[in-house]
Order: C-alpha cells, then sequence, then structure tokens
C-alpha cells in the first residue's frame, strides 16, 4: 500500500514502524506505520494526495512537544517538515521562516540580527509550524504580536493561499489552523531593531527562570492544562493535594503542578488516567473545568 510513496520521496526519508516514543518530548508512543520527512511544498502536497487517494489516516507532527501519542501509535503516516522548512531568512526587520524550524533556531536567527521580539520563544521546545496552530507563548510573549501573514496549504483542496494575522484569528492558545485544517508552510515576521547582547540576556533570563520552576529533567508536555479564566492551573492542582499524585509511570510534577511528567516508563494510559483524576478531582474541590492543553493522538485505550 505504501510502495508509491517512494516515487515521491527518497526511501531514506520513509521509515515504517518507527515508534513515537522517539519524536515526542513525552517520550510516550508506539509505532507509527509510516513516517516521513518531506523537504518542501511540493513533497508535501503529493503525500498528502496519495494518503487522500488510498484513504489512508495522516498528522502532521512538529516537535512533538504538545503531544501525547497512543501506546499503539499511529496507523497510517506521520508527516514531519524537514529540508527548506527548516530555513530562515532575514530582510531587514522582518524574519521569513519555514513552519519545521525551531523556535530555538528562530529566535538564535532574530538575536543574531539584533531583532527584538521572539526571546520569549527561544525555550519552548517546538517548531514554528506547531507555535502557530497553538499560538504558543510564554513570559508575556505570543506568538500573535510577531506573525504578519503565514502561507499554509489547504488540505482540503490541496491550494496554496496565505493567511494575514486577523486571518489567522489567534486566541489563547488557538489559531485559526485549528478550525481550518490548514498546514503552516512558512511564516513572516516583524520585529524591532534592538541590541544583540541585550536580546541574549533576556534569552538566557528566562531560560534560567523556566530550569527554575519547570521539571525540565523529566519528560512532559510542558503545561498539561490550559489556564482557566481567572485561575492558574498549577494552583488550583496544588490546591486540590495532588502535587506528587502518581499513575503507573506518570505524576503531578511536585516542582510544578502544572506540569504532568513522565517519571520513567509512563503510557499514554497512565498519562490520560492522570489528566482526568485531575480534572474530576479539581472539578469537585472547585466547581472549575480543567481543559488538557496537550493534544492526543491516537486512540488511548
Ligand atoms: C518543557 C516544555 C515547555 C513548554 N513550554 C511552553 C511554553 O512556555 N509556552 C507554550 O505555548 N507551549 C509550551 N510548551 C508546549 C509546546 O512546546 C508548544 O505547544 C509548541 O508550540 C508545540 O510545537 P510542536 O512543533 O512541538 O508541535 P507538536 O506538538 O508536534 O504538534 C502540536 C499540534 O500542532 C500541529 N502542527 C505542527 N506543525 C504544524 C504546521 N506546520 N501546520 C499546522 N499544524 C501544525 C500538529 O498537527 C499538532 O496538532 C512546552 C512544552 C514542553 C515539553
Amino acid at each position: 500500500m505504501y510502495s508509491k510513496l517512494s516515487e515521491i520521496i527518497s526511501d531514506e526519508r520513509i521509515k515504517y514502524n518507527e515508534p513515537l516514543s522517539s519524536h515526542t518530548s513525552f517520550n510516550i508512543g508506539g509505532p507509527a506505520d509510516v513516517f516521513v520527512s518531506v523537504e518542501n511544498a511540493d513533497e508535501l502536497s503529493k503525500v498528502i494526495a496519495f494518503a487522500k487517494e488510498e484513504n489512508i489516516n495522516y498528522f502532521l507532527l512538529g516537535n512533538g512537544s504538545n503531544v501525547l501519542a497512543s501506546d499503539e501509535g499511529f496507523r497510517g503516516i506521520i508527516i514531519k517538515l524537514g529540508g527548506d522548512f527548516n530555513e530562515a531568512t532575514v530582510d531587514g526587520e522582518s524574519i521569513k521562516a519555514g513552519a519545521g524550524i525551531t523556535l530555538t533556531k528562530l529566535a538564535n536567527v532574530a538575536m543574531n540580527a539584533s531583532l527584538t521580539g521572539l526571546e520569549f520563544a527561544s525555550g519552548i521546545p517546538g517548531t514554528l509550524g506547531g507555535a502557530l496552530f497553538m499560538n504558543a507563548g510564554a513570559y508575556g510573549g505570543e506568538m500573535c504580536q510577531v506573525v504578519t501573514s503565514v502561507k499554509v496549504l489547504d488540505k482540503a483542496d490541496g491550494s496554496i493561499k496565505s493567511f494575514t494575522n486577523e486571518e489567522m484569528d489567534f486566541g489563547y492558545r488557538h489559531s485559526a489552523l485549528k478550525e481550518n485544517g490548514c498546514i503552516a508552510l512558512s511564516c513572516e515576521m516583524k520585529l524591532s531593531t534592538s541590541d544583540a547582547t541585550t536580546i541574549r540576556e533576556t534569552m538566557l533570563d528566562l531560560n534560567k527562570r523556566r530550569k527554575e520552576k519547570q521539571p525540565l529533567e523529566y519528560p512532559s508536555a510542558g503545561s498539561t492544562f490550559k489556564r482557566p479564566e481567572g485561575y492558574f492551573a498549577g494552583k488550583l492542582i496544588e490546591d486540590a493535594g495532588l502535587g506528587g499524585y502518581t499513575v503507573g509511570g506518570a505524576q503531578v510534577s511536585e516542582k510544578h503542578k502544572g506540569f504532568v511528567i513522565n517519571k520513567g516508563g509512563a503510557t499514554a494510559k497512565d498519562v490520560r488516567d492522570l489528566i482526568e483524576h485531575v480534572i474530576k478531582t479539581v472539578k469537585e474541590k472547585d466547581n472549575v473545568t480543567l481543559e488538557p492543553e496537550v493534544l492526543f493522538l491516537g486512540e488511548i485505550k
């Protein structure tokens, strides 16, 4: 069934039964039937057209830093953006970057060009595409503050379009990509000129604060829950006495109660069950409904 993929991309970029645990920051997830890396928009459209023709499921994975992948893995094709999608070019105070570039690399490109505005992103372990999808943010910064336009592939008809910042409909951990099923190919951002040393110091300071507050020594997907309006998820979880609560290998971090961590050998089911327990307990205690920020990939049984 998958042999036709070799006509689209070279064989060394097609892997079979690839463990998703190697591609998610939780280090969790069973095998994907097929795992491919595409180098440009043409390959991406062809792989998607092939999957549609053959009625095969597919999923676009960024850096896997906000995903809980099923222990059973994924029946279909996992697509990753490589090659051209990792490039970034600076033009005055603008940066154009491919959606596969990591936020750390992107923030460094900005810093080296003495451009301020992306310092907040330097410690977020995702790709630009994942950050656009999620409107990722930290320490008062958010993707929506710097994005001017996003080039996308519309999976519905294979067309390539461009969305303005407004059309991206950014909100708290929300963008239009969550609704319209488009894949971000590249993005243009407008930053401001500043001093590279100051930018570097800010990035170092934010990353130091991350290390102090977050359990970066364990695999996780960052903040497990969205911030409920008027509350902080971590504080609600702490007040419910859930710090350190454990299911199998999954635990509510003692260091940052908003993080579920993989203490060792956690399954997706452990994490999912722990998330459900936290939601139920906080609801009973404070009548606040926590919503996972982490996205579930595949069926978690
Ligand atoms: C230690 C740690 C700290 C974190 N800190 C923060 C933080 O401070 N702030 C924050 O916002 N998040 C944080 N996160 C969560 C995560 O890094 C972000 O949500 C990030 O934006 C996800 O990017 P990704 O490339 O890993 O996406 P993935 O997790 O791979 O995918 C997430 C979603 O984005 C979609 N997607 C990926 N690429 C594209 C694309 N090109 N076009 C369309 N859709 C796409 C995927 O299909 C999926 O639905 C943290 C995670 C960890 C592990």
